[in-house]
């Protein structure tokens, strides 16, 4: 048989460093390479302008703030979409961070469906551990505990104090190696590990995936779900490009991702969370039979990035076109004196928002639950108020533009249940009065 060439083994694996290096990005920085592939070439998609982290909610309204340049590209070679700059995480998912997953019901329940397929498809024995980074307030954590998992939850922000509280054991800290070889030193190792919404987040993927690997026992099986690129792109949800959201995820680029690291994925699925998500199961090279729903899944995807010029330049098209109809809409109802708000405030909505360049003379506020924790606070970059969703209710304004639109069926029946009379906006894929 003919063995490689030294140079040609030489710049092979040259090449599987570099482009593991790109696994670790520096923070603070503008990445120039794909961050799964290492790709040099990356098509540019849109520039959504100089935004402040989706999540860093303002206290006052004249408090300082940093904006970063929020720009999308797309690797032709494993299928990645991505940003290409990165804010230090300590910057974005401060000890203050106001997201928690189990005060929206539909999420709640979402979340739990991890804990039910993972039942379903993974051999469990009594006392399995399931580890669940970036565990949030610990709620998909409860749907494992219902099926009487051992438990253990790691999360940076000082939510964790409210899971701790609430009976799920949580480390309050960021997911590395170091943190992974206390886990294993403490608890032993894990049959499940879970991230939902996160694997997307994090910089440094080289870390975190090892510490995975760390934590796994030999059948052990990492279940990730992520914000799905070619749902993003067919639905046009340029509001869910944010700093804290680096990459948006393919099964190609998954693929790719986990095999730096001897890890396969064995099974994938689609589920609706976020407006559509990949959730994938993975686990060391070998230890399970890869089933017909990844080879089929690759297959259409490869059909759908065949023509990806067209599509992401459709993309942007549809973007631009958005933005016009929803200033003009807004517009329309201003110049007639009426009143116009916001419901909800997912992180999403800050993109939408500042790119938009709605302003509180445009939005006068923005309704929330009564229990959210970004009351009386306000929009980063537009600076409107988030107020207390009653204030709606009294006032039924003439329009209320819906910002958590992917889960716009839930949230109208709810709404309409309370009693708003108002006319709702949803603004994306397409807009529409309801
Ligand atoms: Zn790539």
């Amino acid at each position: 048989m003919k063995s490689i060439p030294q140079a040609q083994q030489e710049k092979f694996l040259k090449n599987i460093f570099m482009n593991k290096e790109s696994h670790n990005i520096k923070s603070g920085t503008t990445i120039k390479n794909c961050q799964v592939c290492g790709n040099k070439d990356l098509m540019k998609i849109i520039n959504l302008g100089d935004q402040p982290p989706c999540d860093s909610i303002l206290e006052k309204k004249n408090q300082k703030e940093f904006k970063y340049p929020l720009n999308f590209l797309f690797c032709k070679n494993c299928f990645l979409g991505q940003i290409d700059f990165v804010v230090s995480p300590k910057k974005l998912f401060f000890k203050k961070y106001p997201y928690r997953s189990g005060i929206t019901k539909t999420l709640v329940e979402k979340l739990y469906s991890t804990s039910e397929m993972a039942k379903k498809k993974i051999k469990i024995t009594s006392n399995s551990l399931c580890v669940d980074i970036g565990s949030n307030d610990g709620t998909l954590l409860k749907g494992f505990k219902r099926f009487n998992f051992k438990v253990l939850g790691i999360e940076p922000t000082n939510i964790a104090k409210i899971a701790n509280e609430d009976g799920i054991e949580t480390i309050q800290s960021f997911f590395d190696i170091k943190t992974a070889n206390k886990i294993y030193l403490t608890y032993g190792s894990a049959r499940i590990v879970t991230a939902t919404n996160v694997f997307a987040h994090v910089p440094d993927l080289s870390s975190l995936i090892e510490g995975i690997k760390i934590i796994l026992e030999k059948k052990g099986v990492f279940i990730s779900e992520s914000h799905y690129l070619v749902d993003l792109i067919k639905t046009v949800q340029y509001d869910s490009i944010y700093h804290e959201h680096l990459k948006y995820y393919s099964l190609h680029s998954l693929i790719k991702l986990f095999k730096y690291y001897d890890l396969e994925v064995f099974d994938v699925e689609f589920i609706k969370n976020y407006g559509g998500s990949i959730r994938v199961y993975t686990a060391s090279k070998g230890e399970y039979k890869i089933k017909k729903t990844v080879i089929e899944c690759l297959k259409v995807e490869k059909n759908f990035f065949d023509n990806s010029n067209k599509k992401l330049n459709d993309f942007r098209k549809n973007i631009v076109r958005n933005k016009k109809e929803i200033i003009k809409t807004i517009n329309q109802y201003k110049r007639k004196g009426k009143k116009v708000v916001g419901i909800g405030c997912p992180g999403r909505c800050s993109t939408f928002l500042n790119y938009c360049n709605i302003t509180s003379k445009m939005m006068t506020y923005i309704a929330e639950q009564s229990t959210s924790l970004k009351l009386d606070k306000f929009l980063p970059g537009m600076k409107i108020p988030i107020v207390n969703e009653k204030i709606m209710f009294d006032e039924q304004p003439d329009l209320a533009i819906i910002l958590s639109w992917h889960y716009q069926e839930e949230i109208i029946k709810i709404l309409r249940k309370k009693g708003l009379k108002s006319k709702i906006l949803i603004p994306l894929p397409e807009l529409k009065i309801v």
